[in-house]
């Protein structure tokens, strides 16, 4: 296996509304590493009626997360990938404590440094208005709606915000303000893993 101890490791945390999607896309393009969605993974897996697609439909369809066996499976197989070599960003994983420990033992058997981890912090209120907002214009998602906004809320309270504890005590944390533009946002993400 090539010593990936260079590669440039990102994790985008972050709750839903938080403005991931659209800066993981910026950062890993400024980069020049792929961006890597698990929602976007299984989305994608879902339309296409896949084996990965039928067992994942109900949990994405209620708002839920997708067992961490199944997720970890995924992320494992595409991070072997030679476009990975040079390194990746993570956006959506890991989302709970046993992802993150099965990403630490994946990196450290690929011979990869530590991540660099930003959490992308904004307000509740602002979060439930934006993912409103998405659904209201039409994001194709199932789960854009009042309802599961609360709801993906709630998960991402119990099972993921405990992980930015994980992270800084490691020492790998870096704290970014949410608000105001997407370049406003942007720089200070690149100025935070630089
Ligand atoms: P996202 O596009 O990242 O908001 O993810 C949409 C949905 O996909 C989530 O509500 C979960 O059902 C599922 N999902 C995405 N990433 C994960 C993950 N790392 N662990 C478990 N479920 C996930």
């Amino acid at each position: 296996m090539t010593d990936k101890v260079s590669a440039k490791i990102v994790i985008l945390l972050g709750p839903p509304g938080a403005g991931k999607g659209t800066q993981a896309a910026l950062v890993s393009k400024s980069l020049g590493i792929p961006h890597i969605s698990t929602g976007d993974i299984m989305r994608a897996a879902i339309k296409e009626n896949s084996e990965l697609g039928i067992k994942v439909k109900k949990y994405l369809d209620d708002g839920v997360l997708v067992p961490d066996a199944l997720v970890t499976d995924v992320i494992k197989e595409r991070i072997s990938r030679q476009d990975c070599d040079k390194g990746f960003l993570l956006d959506g994983f890991p989302r709970t404590g046993e992802q993150a420990l099965q990403l630490n033992t994946l990196l450290a058997k690929m011979g990869c440094g530590a991540a660099k981890v930003v959490d992308i912090s904004v307000p509740e209120q602002v979060l439930i208005d934006r993912i409103k907002k998405r659904g209201e214009q039409g994001s194709g998602r199932s789960d854009d709606n009042a309802e599961m906004a609360a709801k993906r809320l709630q998960v991402y309270r119990n099972e993921t915000a405990p992980l930015t504890d994980f992270y800084k005590k490691a020492g790998n944390l870096r704290e970014v303000d949410g608000l105001g533009t997407v370049e406003q946002v942007n720089e200070r993400i690149l100025s935070a893993i630089s």
